[in-house]
């Protein structure tokens, strides 16, 4: 057997341009064009390319973005005080701060200043209670888009065993909460999980997000399994790989994402996706 490879810039590609379309009638009956603030803290490098590749999607899909970068020693009073005034801000529909913040910056009191109507990354805490009893507002982005990346494949969740690799508060949980919202039956392996093979061998679909090259290899994979790999590392020879053994798994799954251009492309995507979201409801859509 060999895989499908599940094409993530393809899936993207189409929804951003739905997106765009839907962007374009909202403005021409609005007069609102949507609009993301990006809060970056710091000069980190790999921060700086997602909030520039953040702001090009905006651009291309007819969302205005503005980035507001402030140096690494911004103090916790300056740094909410740039949140109260996007909060503030009628033009401004969406606000995301871009993680990781630098140590001396409490990321929970930093998140929790967001208003909850402009929370488009979905990590407010009462964006994650939605997310828990199954009224979500803002999906977080990363879950979302390999939410949508299953139901773009047309793969059925309902019933499915789900094996969620990472527990992370903003790819590992929010996935297994989307996905049991779902109806699948899902598992949630983290680090101390003892023996991971015994729980990945069962899953119809596998999710892997914790960031450890190769930590998947075949004989963890049930044949037919539908493997997601949300993971991104950067080998010491440069090149990107994800968490699972690609060449070897792909010979077993039944469908399986690469990286790049598997999950990446759609995080994005639903970023764009929950700013018109947002958009609309502030405008009373
Ligand atoms: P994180 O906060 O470091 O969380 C990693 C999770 O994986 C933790 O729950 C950790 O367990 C678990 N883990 C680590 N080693 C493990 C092992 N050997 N066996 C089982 N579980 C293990 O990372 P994250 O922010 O969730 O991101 C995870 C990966 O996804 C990273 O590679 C990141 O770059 C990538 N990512 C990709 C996208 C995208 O758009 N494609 C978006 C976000 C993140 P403990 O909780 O026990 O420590």
């Amino acid at each position: 057997m060999s895989a499908r490879i599940i094409d993530g810039v393809k899936h993207a590609k189409q929804l951003r341009a739905g997106l765009a379309a839907e962007i374009s009638e909202f403005e021409r009956s609005t007069g609102v064009r949507p609009k993301l603030t990006v809060v970056l803290v710091g000069s980190d490098a790999a921060s700086r390319l997602y909030v520039s590749n953040k702001a090009k999607a905006c651009r291309d899909v007819g969302i205005e973005s503005a980035t507001v970068a402030l140096p690494a020693s911004v103090t916790l009073p300056e740094l909410l005080a740039v949140i109260d005034a996007a909060n503030e801000d009628k033009t401004v529909h969406g606000i995301l701060v871009q993680l990781p913040l630098p140590a001396h910056l409490p990321v929970r009191a930093v998140l929790e200043r967001i208003s909850v109507d402009k929370d488009v990354d979905g990590f407010h805490m009462y964006n994650v209670g939605g997310l828990v009893v199954g009224s979500t507002v803002f999906s977080p982005c990363t879950p979302y888009g390999v939410q949508k990346l299953l139901e773009a494949e047309q793969i059925p969740i309902a019933g499915q065993n789900v094996v969620v690799v990472g527990a992370s508060n903003i790819v590992g949980k929010p996935t297994a909460l989307m996905l049991m919202q779902k109806d699948a039956t899902v598992c949630i392996c983290h680090a101390k999980t003892r023996d991971l093979a015994q729980f990945t061998i069962l899953a119809d679909i596998l999710v892997v997000a914790a960031g450890r090259p190769n930590l998947i290899l075949a004989p963890m994979v049930k044949t037919g399994a539908v493997v997601i790999d949300v993971g991104i590392n950067r080998l010491p020879d440069g090149r990107i790989v994800g968490d699972v053994d690609f060449e070897a798994v792909r010979l077993k799954a039944s469908h399986i994402t690469p990286v790049p251009g598997g999950v990446g492309p759609m995080t994005i995507t639903m970023l764009l996706h929950n700013t018109l979201v947002a958009a609309r409801a502030l405008s009373g859509q």
